[in-house]
């Protein structure tokens, strides 16, 4: 059974997570990259991981890890698999959207950015318009869950009608995978990426993406990267069963851990149903002091809440965070471009127990900084 995590300072933001005792423990081991029982951890992790998407290889989906954190796996996908006279849609409504526009101007990708505020979704017939006036878009990039706000973007809809239209359809669900569903058939992912330390609750160290085999394989010669190169990345793994170049064998034996223990918590209906508890929990406790959530509530997802600075004098975020931390607990600051905002998480190995001893250190340090606010009725 898994052991609660000692010692450290729960992280209540978005990555890297608190993790449990048992998974820090798997790391102390020195396995060998070409060692069998390594070759095995990595095998089981990559069809465990089509397990989680609800895919698999029989109808053709493969998994493959990359060495970095997340965005090394996004550029991973950005970089290798968009067709030198391809153009890629990047749909932004945060930082996260933001991202990917700028790795495809470093990476000099053609590509246009559909834009739209921070506290609204992407309207899929924007989307189909904007696909239909430009014929020369070949791949479709959106974000899942946007940790900027927290907020859950419409990835099904928007593949739909991309794939439809016979684009490829790339998903950073980073912050979303293992903990808010999503069928990638219905919603014609070609590249979805993640990372180790995220919902899954490992440590950093590597990303991984969930693909569609057809679309890996006539994506070769493309690549603008050795080192990230995922086509050359899976067929290493798929000849040999090794990565090209070191991997991070103690990151990987977290993760192996990680899906054992995702597994005896009851998969990701029952991690899902854990965040939203810490949830709903969080925003019950914040109403209660008086915080106001960023997003409308039927637009947040229960990853990660973004809550305004309280319009109070005495307010000031340095000095919250700080005695927040004094008394123990770490939170994360906004991201939110016209808004002044800060966030907390809901995943990684926290429990509602954890968010309502968060909620009395919050009710002390706004005691302590003197600041006073009016509570409005829980929505
Ligand atoms: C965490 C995250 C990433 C990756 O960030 P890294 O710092 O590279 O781990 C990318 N997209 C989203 C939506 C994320 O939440």
């Amino acid at each position: 059974m898994s052991l609660p995590a000692a010692h450290d300072k729960p992280l209540f933001t978005p990555g890297p997570l608190t993790t449990s005792a048992t998974i820090k423990q798997a790391m102390l081991r020195d396995l060998g990259s070409r060692d069998v029982e390594f070759i095995a951890i990595v095998r089981a992790i990559r069809s465990s991981l089509l397990e989680i998407a609800g895919v698999s290889t029989m109808d053709g989906y493969e998994a493959i890890l990359m060495q970095g954190s997340g965005t090394f796996g996004i550029e991973s996908v950005l970089s290798s698999t968009i067709p030198r006279d391809g153009k890629l849609l990047v749909i932004a409504n945060g930082a996260y959207g933001e991202r990917i526009a700028k790795m495809a101007a470093v990476l000099q990708i053609p590509h246009t950015v559909l834009r739209c505020a921070e506290d609204t979704v992407p309207a899929p017939d924007e989307v189909r318009d904007q696909l239909g006036n430009d014929p020369q878009i070949t791949d479709v990039a959106v974000v899942h869950c946007e940790t900027t706000t927290g907020i859950i973007n419409p990835v099904t809809e928007i593949g739909f009608i991309a794939g439809g239209m016979g684009k490829r359809v790339i998903v950073d669900s980073m912050s979303g995978f293992g903990a808010i569903p999503l069928d990638l058939r219905a919603a014609s992912v070609d590249y979805l990426i993640s990372s180790a330390n995220k919902c899954l609750e490992g440590v950093p160290g590597f990303s991984f993406v969930v693909c569609r085999r057809t679309s890996l394989e006539a994506s070769d010669g493309n690549a603008r990267s050795l080192s990230l190169d995922l086509l050359a990345q899976w067929r290493g793994l798929e000849t040999n069963g090794q990565f090209r170049f070191t991997p991070p064998t103690h990151a990987i034996l977290a993760f192996h851990q990680a899906l054992v223990e995702l597994a005896q918590e009851g998969g990701i209906a029952a991690r899902a149903q854990r965040y939203q508890q810490n949830y709903r929990c969080l925003v019950d406790g914040m109403a209660k002091l008086g915080f106001e959530e960023y997003l409308p509530r039927d637009l947040q997802g229960y990853i990660i809440t973004s809550f305004r600075y309280p319009e109070h004098p005495q307010f000031d975020f340095e000095q919250f965070y700080s005695l927040l931390n004094e008394r123990g607990f770490v939170i994360y600051p906004g991201k939110v471009s016209n808004a002044d905002c800060f966030r907390i998480g809901n995943i990684g190995r926290l429990f509602p127990s954890d968010v309502r001893a968060l909620l009395g250190a919050i009710a002390d340090s706004i005691a302590e900084m003197g600041v006073t606010l009016p509570v409005t009725s829980a929505r």
